[in-house]
């Protein structure tokens, strides 16, 4: 088993529409640890473990920090799983990451393809953290599950980028094919349709549900060396659904990280 490197990045400042998500690292952890769930994944391994370690929250204030700050927890030789945050936080995690793996597969779960070029003239926009990942040649398949939002820009960038996408429309997740390089899970909380996950910025109906958002992560058959859950914004939040959502697919996630 591994050791992982828990951390917090209270980071919303490239969301495009609201803010809210920098919030929500405390607001994960305290669902996680209120005493209404065990600390059990379904796999059967509890993350009640001294593998994993809490760095804590880190308020950001400039973005490039964040490749800083993960750099620092991976030189411990750790894994690394960050709650977000808004999801430009992505890139320079990926960026940090390469630095110890410089080939990787990434599984991204979202309603939105994350591929703009820019938005409203920001490179680093939540809307673009996969064109700017892409662009680093370090990533041999992107895989995107969820998506519903695909517009002719993005559909371009996907093609350029060689993205594989599994879009919502006539979704079978039995088509994604085993990952061969080490894997990274980046898990937008709006890939969930907001009949479960009410506390995001962007709510995109007709998503997947929680069982098969479980099931994808179960079924990963790869060695999983990084994650992040973000966009969960409390300010949308109701009677805190979302939240525990966030800490169960923590769990999950960090479970199915322990399993190779
Ligand atoms: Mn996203
Ligand atoms: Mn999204």
């Amino acid at each position: 088993m591994h050791n992982i490197n828990v951390q917090g990045i209270k980071f919303d400042k490239k969301s495009s529409y609201q803010q809210g998500p920098g919030l929500a690292p405390p607001l994960i952890r305290e669902a996680l640890h209120c005493g209404s769930m065990n600390l059990f994944a379904e796999n059967g391994i509890t993350i009640e473990t001294g593998q994993i370690t809490d760095k804590g929250d880190f308020e950001i204030s400039e973005y490039f920090d964040i490749e800083k700050i993960t750099g620092g927890h991976l030189e411990e030789d750790a894994k690394i799983f960050t709650l977000g945050g808004d999801h430009s936080i992505t890139y320079p995690i990926i960026k940090a990451l390469h630095s110890k793996h410089p080939v990787i597969d990434i599984l991204h779960i979202d309603a939105h393809a994350d591929l703009y070029d820019n938005y409203e003239g920001d490179k680093y926009s939540h809307a673009c953290p996969f064109a700017r990942i892409m662009e680093t040649g370090g990533v041999e398949r992107l895989v995107q599950v969820g998506i519903r939002t695909l517009n002719t820009h993005q559909i371009e960038q996907a093609e350029k980028f060689n993205v594989e996408i599994h879009p919502m429309k006539d979704l079978k997740l039995d088509a994604i094919s085993k990952f061969k390089n080490p894997l990274y899970i980046s898990l937008d909380i709006d890939a969930f349709d907001p009949a479960y996950a009410p506390g995001v910025s962007h709510h995109e109906p007709g998503g997947l549900t929680s069982r098969e958002v479980i099931r994808l992560i179960q079924n990963v058959d790869a060695e999983v060396i990084g994650a992040d859950i973000v966009e969960y914004n409390p300010n949308r939040d109701f009677q805190n659904m979302t939240a525990f959502l966030a800490a169960k697919m923590m769990k999950e996630i960090l479970a199915k990280m322990f399993e190779k």
